[in-house]
């Protein structure tokens, strides 16, 4: 399967040249807008104008410069249209409640970000009364058989967090509109390498937190889709982001806009580190997983659907078989060796290390952490760039060392 590049549908979008023609877009900052005659606000307020063809009518609704941060998105995702929101949980919430009424129902991946399994398993079943069943989505017999006649949504993870698990996007797909369900696919782990629109998701969520924005100093969603799917999330009556107002503000719509040239430049140098020590540690025995390693168990699909040029992603993990060790590791590697830091989150310049078992999957119960094979001992690693490859690799080698996971005179794990 060919993929076309997101890189050439991005470079597709017209430029915005600011209002007195400079070459970044205006900060569009007003919160109202006017329109040019009285007789087109009860058209707007009736739903039978849009933005931006009718006017954007007010900063919750619709603002320009977020706006075109999201027409940025909807060309990398290769959706129709696409809205931006304050953050990746306000863009998978409005999802689900755009698709799911109180009684319906949710098959998710049993390996997804520890919120939006807060979300699915607490949140939304007693707030909602919309319920989840959790499943392994590599297990497609287990996907179908979980769908009743109430499930609206099939949920997964492109690259799940924290397993690195890769979704069957094009046969999760099939198997959704086989069953008259909507597939949906955070793709927060893998932009531009893996376009889930174009592999036949009909809703794409990220958390721009992350790789998007790449300098971890934003908080930011978005939700790609149908133009009348993201119209309808500002329906006056019954879009969840209209009626919630997870807006965002235009000045971080720009920030993002100024960072999204080189998120191909970022992606590509995160997966070249990543894979470069992936193949190292796999080499001394060290338990890790990646996905552009041939052991991993989804190498053969990722090979399939990912576009070539942005590799296999920015995230590994190491197995250190007991939380204590892996603490070892990651207080070695940041206070000793200065490798990275211990932090949540992922998609820096610097490498951010966390044990997922204890921080960001903490919200799932003990038996669907380990049914999802998320183990006390991992440590979940999004490989930053700064430095030179070698200086860092010698870093992660020595910690791995003074730890006594690896010995000295047999450069092997112990
Ligand atoms: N989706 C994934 C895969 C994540 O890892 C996260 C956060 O870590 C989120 C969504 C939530 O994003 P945000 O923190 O921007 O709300």
């Amino acid at each position: 399967m060919t993929t076309r590049n997101p890189v050439e549908r991005l470079a597709e979008v017209r430029h915005e040249f600011g209002e007195h023609g400079g070459v970044n877009m205006s900060v569009e900052a007003s919160t109202t807008f006017t329109v040019m005659k009285p007789g087109t606000m009860p058209e707007l307020f009736a739903g039978r104008k849009a933005a931006p063809e009718g006017c954007y009518l007010y900063g919750r609704h619709f603002n320009p410069t977020v706006y075109q941060l999201g027409r940025q998105l909807a060309a990398i995702e290769a959706t129709e249209a696409a809205y931006c929101a304050a953050s990746g949980m306000a863009a998978i919430s409005a999802t689900i409640l755009q698709l799911c009424n109180s009684g319906d129902h949710v098959v998710a991946s049993n390996t997804v970000y520890g919120g939006t399994y807060a979300l699915l398993h607490d949140f939304l079943p007693s707030k909602a009364n919309i319920n989840t069943t959790f499943v392994d989505a590599t297990d497609l017999a287990a996907v179908e058989a979980s769908i009743t006649d109430k499930t609206r949504v099939i949920y997964a993870e492109s690259i799940a967090n924290p397993t690195l698990r890769v979704a069957d996007i094009p046969r999760l797909s099939d198997l959704a509109h086989a069953n008259d369900v909507q597939l949906v696919i955070d793709n927060t782990f893998s932009p531009l390498l893996l376009s889930p629109g174009s592999l036949g998701a009909d809703v794409v969520v990220h958390s721009m937190t992350k790789f998007i924005n790449g300098a971890s100093d934003i908080i930011a969603g978005v939700v790609c889709g149908s133009t009348e799917f993201v119209q309808g999330l500002m329906d006056l009556h019954q879009g969840p982001l209209m009626m919630l107002g997870p807006t965002m503000d235009p000045t971080i719509a720009a920030k993002i806009s100024l960072r999204i040239p080189h998120l191909a430049l970022r992606v590509a140098e995160h997966a070249r580190r990543a894979e470069t020590f992936a193949g190292r540690l796999h080499e001394l025995g060290v338990p890790v997983s990646y996905p552009g390693l041939p052991t991993h168990p989804d190498y053969d699909l990722m090979q399939k659907l990912r576009c070539e040029e942005y590799g296999f992603g920015g995230i590994l993990t190491l197995d250190l078989g007991s939380e204590r060790r892996a603490n070892d590791l990651m207080d070695a590697l940041q206070n000793k060796y200065g490798f990275g830091f211990m932090a949540v989150s992922l998609g820096y310049f610097d490498t951010l290390m966390s044990c997922p078992g204890s921080s960001t999957s903490s919200e799932m119960t003990d038996e669907d952490l380990s049914s999802a094979g998320i183990s006390e001992g991992l440590v979940r690693m999004s490989v930053g760039y700064t430095g030179t490859v070698e200086q860092r690799w010698q870093q992660l080698e020595s910690a791995l060392t003074n730890i006594g996971a690896i010995r000295e005179s047999h450069n092997e794990f112990t």
